[in-house]
């Protein structure tokens, strides 16, 4: 431990040694050879006085020393007792940390809960946290973190620890809990302070937030393996993008790990362009001929066989790799295009996501300009669901396409909103009488009066019309009578690939020859 002298201590230190050199040479005691006395002797009576001095000064001396000393020591005990405090709080909120919250939960690892009682342990993430920041800046985040951290400390127990792990994702761990019923009471609780309106930049607020839990105990139960659980749990309330919780189970494991697995393979497939575009024609139902082709993506996976679309697209979305499926996707629609009679259309279809995104008209405009394909040959596909969710967006978007000259079909029509507005502000040039209606048009009088109404409407509005999943020939005469002009389905072809749809123009030119 090392002490520095202030600049008074020092005065002080060097007064005492003078007033003592100066006594001991007065009285004689230390006569060096040769120096003068440079003084009168002191008289006998003064010693005692000059005594005093000398002592009052050494005696204020050492008291100054220790009251620096504990000075110092207090100071250094407070900056010690800061950084113990920092490394365990989050100093935003004043929330324990993640280190903190590892000690908790190792406790509550190793101390099970008492007979009938459960811990949990409870991952929340707050929805739409990232708007916030986007929309209202850095400072408005900060304040929904803090709002979040007292919100949720008002809903839990004495006792009850909640802890800031990073980000906007906040970790209760309630020991002792009477039952599983209660953890969900707690995590209702905690929904419903969130929900409460608040002010976040001068803007009323209400946070909504998704909540995986893990109860304890389990076997093999360790810090790590609990927090997975919870948030794997949390992972599938998120997906509901409102409030909600969920607590973990085998089942939803299976299915996160099967995801993750997904994903992973997804990445790889995706780099080795190993999704391909397959190809199902789309028919004129008067002349049975061949006027476009449907592009639909294919992966056959080599252990897990061929998955289906909806699952890889899904998941493409997710992590923001639709729009290069999809430029791949395109890119190789457009040699195969090529290689098509010119009056041959190919029909693409487009993720709600990339409608969101403002540049996507001129970069697909961009590409199909790179591959050679005149954009009067393309018609993209779209649902109703891509129109609702940002319509701004999506006019922008398809107002860049239509203006080159491709052409817009709404897809799955009559399982949406079916929405008459849509039909006539969306400028579109085609509706898709969505699969599920044209199978059961045999079955159920309802299914047949629909698709016979949205014929009607189609036709009626000057929109081209195509049936899909055409299976039977009753129902293609059904449709064909409806004045249903276009179909597609298994009764003329499935999805074929690239090099397989030439020889269907062939057969086409033979069945004509013959
Ligand atoms: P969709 O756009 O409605 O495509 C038509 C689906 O109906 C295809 O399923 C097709 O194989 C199936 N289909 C066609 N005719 C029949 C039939 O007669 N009977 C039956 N039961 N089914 C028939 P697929 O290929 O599994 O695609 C499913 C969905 O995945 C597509 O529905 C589309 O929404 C999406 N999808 C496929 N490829 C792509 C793609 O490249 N990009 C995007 N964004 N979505 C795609
Ligand atoms: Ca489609
Ligand atoms: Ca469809």
């Amino acid at each position: 431990m090392r002490h520095r002298l202030t600049l008074q201590d020092t005065g002080m230190l060097i007064g005492a040694l003078l007033v003592s050199a100066y006594v001991l040479l007065e009285v004689d005691v230390f006569v060096v050879e040769g120096v003068k006395p440079a003084a009168e002797s002191i008289e006998a009576d003064e010693l005692p006085i000059l005594g005093m001095v000398l002592s009052v000064g050494l005696l204020l001396f050492a008291w100054r020393r220790m009251r620096a000393q504990k000075q110092e020591a207090t100071a250094r005990m407070e900056a010690q007792a800061k950084l113990r405090d920092m490394a365990f709080q989050d100093a935003l909120t004043g929330s324990p940390n993640r280190r903190c919250l590892i000690e908790r939960l190792s406790m509550a690892v190793a101390s099970p809960p008492a007979a009938g009682t459960v811990h949990a342990v409870m991952v929340i993430d707050l929805n739409g946290f990232k708007r916030i920041n986007d929309v209202f800046g850095h400072g408005a985040g900060d304040q929904a973190l803090v709002t979040t951290a007292q919100r949720v400390l008002s809903a839990i127990r004495d006792g009850d620890m909640v802890a800031r792990i990073g980000g906007d994702e906040f970790v209760i761990v309630a020991m002792q809990l009477p039952s599983s019923e209660s953890a969900t009471g707690l995590a209702l609780r905690v929904l419903e302070a969130l929900g409460k309106p608040t002010m976040i930049a001068g803007v009323e607020q209400r946070l909504s937030a998704g909540i995986g839990i893990c109860l304890l105990p389990f076997d093999g139960a360790t810090p790590d393996e609990t927090l997975r659980r919870a948030d794997v749990a949390l992972y599938k309330a998120k997906t509901t993008g409102q409030s909600t919780l969920r607590f973990f189970d085998d089942a939803l494991d299976k299915q996160v790990r099967e995801r993750d697995e997904l994903e992973r393979e997804f990445r790889r497939a995706l780099a080795a362009c190993e999704i391909q575009p397959f190809f199902q024609p789309i028919v004129d139902l008067e002349t049975s001929k061949i006027i476009g082709f449907e592009a639909l993506a294919r992966w056959r996976h080599a252990t897990l066989g061929e998955i289906p679309p909806e699952r890889f697209v899904a998941v493409a979305e997710d992590i923001g790799l639709i729009t290069t499926l999809s430029d791949q996707l395109l890119s190789m629609s457009c040699k195969a295009a090529l290689t098509w009679p010119e009056h041959v259309r190919l029909s693409f279809n487009l993720s709600p996501v990339e409608l969101r995104d403002i540049n996507r008209g001129q970069s697909l405009l961009d590409l199909i300009a790179k591959n050679g394909l005149s954009p009067k040959r393309l018609e993209v596909e779209i649902t109703e669901s891509a129109l609702v969710r940002d319509m701004n967006a999506a006019r922008c978007v398809l107002g860049t396409l239509r203006d080159a000259g491709i052409s817009i079909a709404l897809d799955d029509f009559g399982t949406g909103y079916s929405s008459l507005y849509h039909l006539r502000n969306f400028k579109l040039d085609r509706i898709k009488i969505d699969r599920s209606f044209v199978q059961s048009m045999q079955k159920e009088r309802e299914s047949a009066e629909i698709v016979a109404a949205l014929v009607g409407l189609g036709t009626g509005l000057g929109l081209a019309v195509t049936a899909e999943g055409i299976e039977g020939t009753t129902e293609e005469d059904r449709l064909r009578d409806l004045g249903c002009a276009q179909g597609q389905g298994f009764l003329f072809s499935r999805a074929v690939s690239a090099a397989e749809t030439n020889q269907m123009f062939a057969d086409e030119v033979d069945h004509r020859c013959a």
